[in-house]
């Protein structure tokens, strides 16, 4: 039988109160030493997710609950998603690049240079509906052994990028951050949000296309509240992993709960058949819990019909 905590939801404002679910969470596995990256894939009802230090990724089979290695050695994996095609996208800290996993199994480089430069190592990407991948590069995984290979930084700074689905040309999109970490598209993907660790903030852009605009500061969280990992809910709520749990907070920049756990926490999915499955991926363990809420729609299910049915 699977472990299980008391679920606690921490409500500071009405607007969260509808937010319930289980009241209790479920332990899915334990034993990494530092779980990050979760990525539901629909189609197989398994997640994967990271375990950096033990440079490895872990998958859980949704049908038995079994865990076993997805891949080993990772590269220190950090952060994963899928793409239009429900391929997994990877940031692999410590051969500091972006990966793509193809059907076929083969792995093919997305972004690993800028301006002929190594990147820092990539932490954590998403895909936009036009087949753009943005991701992140903090230094975390050069500079020490512990979550990559210790090397010099060849960038000065830490950037957003966007990699052009048709050029595959890779462009910085926001340059003055001090540690860009998680990042996530609003559900009309009008905006995106992006964590600063160092900074202590969540900073909102609007998206016009392949560019951002300057952007504003959205949420500034507490001393142990470190924001990592990001996702939004089909309401536009934002959901960030920070300290030990989730911090939720309603679009208009409203901290309005909080979801408690007792290990701080890298980062999140929303999955399961109906995207109301919270998984979390939090120091040594992987949590779930059924909630009220939707996650917002796959990359693979936009407005647009991207994937979808024909239009009738
Ligand atoms: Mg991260």
């Amino acid at each position: 039988m699977t472990d299980t905590i008391p679920t606690e939801f921490e409500v500071l404002d009405e607007r969260f109160a509808m937010i319930g679910g289980d009241d209790r969470i479920e332990i899915l596995h334990t034993g990494t030493r530092w779980a990050e990256g979760p990525v539901y894939f629909p189609a197989g009802r398994f997640l994967v997710w990271s375990d950096i230090p033990n440079e490895r990724m872990l998958r859980w089979d949704e049908m038995t609950g079994a865990v076993g290695p997805f891949r080993v050695p990772s590269g220190y994996v950090n952060g994963n998603t899928l793409d239009r095609e429900g391929r997994l996208i990877s940031c692999e800290q410590g051969n500091r690049r972006v990966t793509r996993t193809e059907h076929d199994g083969s792995i093919t480089v997305i972004a690993d240079r800028w301006e002929g430069k190594r990147l820092n190592s990539p932490n954590d990407a998403v895909v936009r509906s036009d087949g753009s991948i943005w991701f992140t590069d903090p230094p975390y995984g050069i500079i020490s052994n512990y979550e990559g290979e210790v090397a010099e930084q060849e960038i000065d700074g830490c950037h957003v990028y966007r990699v052009d689905p048709v050029s595959g040309e890779v462009r910085v999109v926001a340059d003055d951050f001090v540690r860009p970490n998680g990042l996530a598209f609003s559900p009309d993907e009008r905006l995106l949000y992006v964590a600063d660790t160092r900074a202590g903030h969540v900073r909102v852009f609007e998206v016009h296309d392949d560019k951002l605009s300057a952007g504003r500061v959205f949420a500034t969280g507490g001393p142990h509240e470190k924001y990592d990992g990001l996702r939004l809910d089909d309401t536009g709520r934002l959901w960030a992993a920070a300290g030990k749990g989730l911090l939720c907070y309603d679009p208009d920049g409203t901290l309005i709960g909080r979801l408690k756990l007792p290990e701080f926490t890298a980062n999140l999915v929303f999955g399961g058949r109906k995207r109301n499955r919270l998984f979390i991926a939090a120091s040594s363990s992987l949590y779930s819990l059924m909630t009220n809420v939707t996650g917002a729609r796959p990359v693979w299910a936009t407005p647009s019909g991207t994937g979808g049915s024909p239009a009738r």
